[in-house]
């Protein structure tokens, strides 16, 4: 029988997992706890180290349209479940999940709205929904909202923030949203539509290798991440360390795959300023 029983010091009860969530967002860069109230004051980018957070779609569209111009397309297209893939776990299920969640359908929103003042066509990819991966739904709204542009002679941005790429759960149906989505792009350009794409924190594989690197202007935002593979994965098949801040947007733009990097508090006079000069 022990004599003395270990008492639990009091503060043990509260570790730092119980930091309440819906208050407190720790910046993935520097780690700094960031009151989340501040961090929506601060468009979402750190005020410490300049980390741009992912924005969630409709609150990129109120960003950067003029307020209560944006008139969303396409709305209503729902994924199916072609290949009824079931590991780890069904498709439909997830997909259920994540609608209910963040209340919206897919990874996309579409639609026309004004930037200062002129029409403009915009997509938006959610990296909150199954990573922002591209599947059907994605590629088909993106699609048609090109083909309207092209249609009506306006100017299509699309701001990627995509970390899922295709979308493997759909197989093929994803895999040829990537040339759909570049040959409605082609067609744009034939009639000398002007097509800006804005990179955001992540865009990866399929989504920059098909319409986001497609931009006449690339513009991206400060040290996103940017790739095909990811580092991890290219570090542990290549075994070899990689230059320091590979990937990111300011190693990119030294590089030549972007054009310009924008902060977020200067994306919208950005955008309207390319807009009025070369818009057709
Ligand atoms: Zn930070």
């Amino acid at each position: 029988m022990k004599l003395f029983k270990r008492q639990q010091p009091p503060f043990a009860k509260h570790s730092k997992r119980d930091i309440p969530t819906d208050l407190w967002t720790k910046c993935e860069s520097c780690g700094q706890l960031i009151y989340n109230k501040a961090l929506d004051e601060n468009l979402r980018v750190c005020a410490k180290c300049d980390f741009h957070f992912p924005l969630p779609a409709r609150d990129r569209v109120d960003l950067t349209l003029d307020p209560g111009s944006f008139e969303e397309w396409d709305a209503g297209l729902v994924p199916g479940d072609p290949l009824q893939f079931a590991v780890p776990r069904p498709y439909r299920e997830k997909i259920k999940e994540e609608q209910a969640q963040l209340d919206m359908l897919d990874a996309c929103v579409t639609g026309t709205g004004t930037l200062a003042g002129r029409q403009v066509v915009l997509g938006v990819t959610d990296s909150r929904f199954m990573m922002g991966s591209m599947g059907s739904v994605v590629g088909e709204r993106l699609t048609r909202a090109i083909e309207r542009a092209t249609d009506n002679k306006l100017p299509v941005i699309v701001i990627s923030g995509s970390g899922g790429g295709a979308r493997m759960q759909e197989g093929m149906f994803s895999l040829m949203q990537m040339a759909k989505t570049s040959a409605a792009l082609m067609r744009l350009d034939e009639k000398d539509g002007l097509f800006l794409s804005v990179l955001t924190h992540p865009t990866m594989a399929g989504v920059l290798a098909s319409f986001a690197t497609l931009g006449d202007l690339i513009i991206a935002e400060p040290r996103a991440l940017i790739g095909f593979t990811g580092p991890r994965v290219i570090e542990s098949t290549i075994r070899q360390k990689l230059p320091d801040g590979f990937q990111r947007s300011e190693f990119l733009i030294e590089h030549g795959l972007i054009d310009l990097i924008v902060h977020r508090r200067d994306m919208k006079t950005t955008l309207a300023k390319i807009t009025e000069m070369l818009a057709p």
